[in-house]
């Protein structure tokens, strides 16, 4: 998605990239979806099934609003390659292995499928590779966890559904999908000692399968096939300044708890949020420091977030008290508020980065204590000097058809942000 938007910049692309080395599913939110349609991502779209119920068994209560789509992520990796090829980026097959800067570039040894080392040369590197990159430079590590998944074989079929149970030691992920069948992912503390040897990992994880009384009915005549696969699903943020033309992106900048169901939004809207950051660093060097603030300030937001919004869910399960997984997640990061209140601290004006045509610059925009990066335009407004403008003017119809010319935007627009000032008490 990154490479499709750079090269509609008309920048030169070159992906290395090599398959997941499993085949797994994962739910895909709304938010995640249309940021797909967004970037026009056909392919990958084209391999994504329609919304399935997404059950919450948590706390001993079952909760059934929820909506996801079931991603085969082989396909949808696939789909995603060939969005970037069809755009125009090279598509190179084979593993990275170092990536190294010199005076003047990065260079990126990397084996190809038939096995050579190659070197390829690059202005800027993007490091990509999810929870395998290298983890280079300053990282913030959250509670230490691991997926251990296993596909089982139903005795018959079902509609396909994602659902979620909790357990003493932790929780499940399961999908049914098609041909009968499902995917439980159990998700567990990676800490050593709580964990069995790896040739007791399958019988321990049957085990607490077996134990949830959520999935008896369904379980019933089942049986496990294939082997199970260990995934890394701890949560870790890049707290790197990205100032020597190396960056990274999705779940290689932060990867969020996957309890959350949004890893794939968050790699989609980093992704879209890198495409004028790099834009400016290339075409607008003078702007790269506002840039690199640009998306780091993103990160960090989104990540802290997430991260306290996943505390208090884990918090709502109450009914293991004395559980190490359970007391390590109720209690990280800290105890600040996931969201604050608008009013919180009186609303500022400040000079922040925004995206604007492509590029990033500084502009004005109003702070507020629920939107610490700043907001620059409700409904496609500029928010302060709509504000200036009504200062002078004051609100009247007439007043407000001149704002419509003034900022070339719909009526409708200027009366939604002005409902945002107003509600903040800045009108
Ligand atoms: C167990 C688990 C379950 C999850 N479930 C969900 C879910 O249900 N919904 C959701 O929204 N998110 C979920 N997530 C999060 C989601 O998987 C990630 O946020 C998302 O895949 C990140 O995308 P990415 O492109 O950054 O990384 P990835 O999807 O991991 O892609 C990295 C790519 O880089 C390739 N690669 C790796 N190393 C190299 C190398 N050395 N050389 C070349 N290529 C390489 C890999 O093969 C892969 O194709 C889950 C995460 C985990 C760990």
């Amino acid at each position: 998605m990154l490479s499709c938007g750079l090269r509609q910049l008309g920048h030169e692309v070159v992906i290395i990239s090599r398959p997941r080395q499993f085949d797994t599913i994962e739910g895909l939110s709304e938010r995640a979806y249309n940021g797909l349609k967004f970037a026009k991502c056909e392919s990958a779209l084209a391999t994504v099934g329609r919304e399935v119920r997404r059950i919450a068994n948590w706390n001993g209560e079952r909760f059934e609003g929820n909506r996801e789509r079931i991603v085969y992520r082989n396909r949808f990796d696939r789909g995603l390659l060939i969005d970037a090829r069809n755009a125009g980026v090279d598509i190179l097959s084979g593993q990275v292995l170092r990536i190294s800067n010199t005076a003047e570039c990065h260079e990126i040894r990397w084996r190809n499928d038939r096995g050579d080392i190659c070197h390829t040369r690059a202005d800027i590197v993007i490091d990509a590779r999810g929870r395998a990159t290298g983890r280079r430079g300053q990282w913030r590590i959250g509670p230490r966890s691991i997926s251990i998944g296993q596909y089982w074989m139903l005795g018959r079929k079902q509609l396909p559904s994602t659902s979620i149970a909790t357990f003493e030691d932790g929780w499940a992920w399961f999908a049914s999908c098609e041909n009968s069948r499902v995917l439980i992912q159990l998700f567990l503390s990676l800490e050593r000692d709580r964990l069995p040897p790896r040739r007791e990992l399958s019988n321990m994880c049957n085990r607490i399968i077996h134990s949830l009384s959520e999935y008896h009915d369904q379980l019933r005549d089942a049986h496990p096939i294939g082997e199970t696969t260990a995934r890394d699903a701890s949560t870790a943020l890049c707290e790197n300044t990205f100032t020597t033309g190396w960056y990274c992106v999705g779940d290689a900048a932060m990867s969020i708890d996957p309890l959350a169901g949004h890893g794939l939004y968050e790699s989609v809207s980093g992704a879209l949020a890198l495409v004028p950051v790099i834009n400016t660093i290339v075409r607008r060097p003078g702007d790269g420091d506002v840039a690199r603030r640009f998306y780091k300030e993103k990160l960090e937001t989104d990540f802290w977030r997430m991260a306290r919004v996943g505390r208090d869910f884990y918090r709502q399960e109450t009914r293991w008290p004395s559980s190490a997984f359970w007391i390590e997640r109720q209690q990280w990061p800290d105890e600040r508020p996931a969201h604050s209140s608008p009013t919180d601290h009186a609303p500022k004006v400040a000079d922040r980065p925004v995206s604007e045509n492509g590029f990033i610059c500084e502009r004005k925009v109003i702070v507020t204590s629920d939107h610490p990066r700043g907001v620059w335009q409700v409904a496609g407004a500029p928010l302060v000097d709509l504000m200036e403008f009504i200062h002078d003017v004051g609100v009247s119809d007439e007043c407000i058809q001149k704002a419509v010319g003034k900022f070339s935007v719909s009526e409708n627009s200027i009366q939604t942000a002005l409902s945002w000032l107003r509600a903040r008490g800045l009108q």
